[in-house]
């Protein structure tokens, strides 16, 4: 009897310990799609950081506006290794990611190497996040909490995934397209459908809308377009932590 119940806590603690492993997964990664906090407005921006983010972080720093970056470490730029020329001289792309942080603009992560998630192993989705975490916490002493898959892409094994490294993702509503045309008439359009649907003033909706700064026509005309009208409807700028009301942005 003695060693038949021995043999049952023996077997039991081994049941405990295999069934262990899947309680402390953590859930799945929320899905963020619009901004919470009425009346905000959270400009994002993604692929970069390239040739034209100084010249944007700049002018949002001039415009006194928060905004958030998604950013990508091997896409346009390998943000270890090149730099590029700017107004203020030539700088490090980490000179860009330490510059964007100073500002207090948030860092979001875009993944290593932009590859869409869906179809990727556990393993290297895990990799694409966690390569370029490190790359922003050896720069800027701070991980990215938030991200945005690459061509806003999920599905069941990466949001799993995601909720596990202890991401959220920020997707948006609001689309202009820039990344299929330089018809600056269209990407406008596009944010009045949505900017005009909004009566009150100050607004009691809120928008997550989606640029890339790597696209030419992007920051010389569009955001200074955008931010005139946004500011015209009354919004109030915020990163996408604050217009979800998180006062804790990083890891
Ligand atoms: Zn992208």
């Amino acid at each position: 009897m003695y060693t038949k119940s021995l043999l049952w806590t023996f077997v039991t603690g081994i049941f405990a310990l295999t069934t262990a492993a899947p309680l402390v997964r953590r859930a799945p990664a929320t899905v963020h799609t619009k901004c919470t906090a009425p009346g905000t407005f959270a400009l994002t921006f993604d692929d970069g950081p390239f040739n034209q983010t100084w010249s944007l972080i700049k002018t949002l720093n001039q415009e006194n506006i928060k905004a958030t970056f998604f950013i990508n470490g091997n896409n346009y730029a390998n943000i270890e290794q090149d730099s590029v020329s700017t107004p203020d001289g030539d700088k490090t792309y980490l000179d860009h990611l330490r510059f964007m942080h100073q500002s207090g603009h948030l860092i979001g992560s875009h993944t290593y190497e932009h590859k869409v998630l869906t179809g990727l192993s556990e393993t290297e989705i895990q990799r694409q996040m966690n390569t370029l975490s490190d790359i922003v916490y050896k720069t800027v002493n701070a991980r990215p909490k938030y991200m945005r898959p690459p061509t806003g892409a999920y599905d069941d094994t990466v949001l799993a995934t995601l909720g596990n490294l202890g991401y959220e993702v920020a997707n948006w509503d609001i689309d202009p397209k820039d990344y299929e045309s330089y018809d600056l008439q269209s990407k406008q359009a596009i944010f009045d459908s949505y900017l005009n649907q909004e009566t009150n003033n100050p607004p009691t909706s809120a928008h997550i809308s989606l640029m890339h700064d790597v696209h030419p026509q992007t920051v010389p005309e569009l955001v200074p377009w955008v931010i005139k009208q946004v500011r015209a409807k009354g919004y109030k700028f915020a990163t996408v932590a604050e217009c979800l009301n998180d006062s804790n942005p990083y890891h």
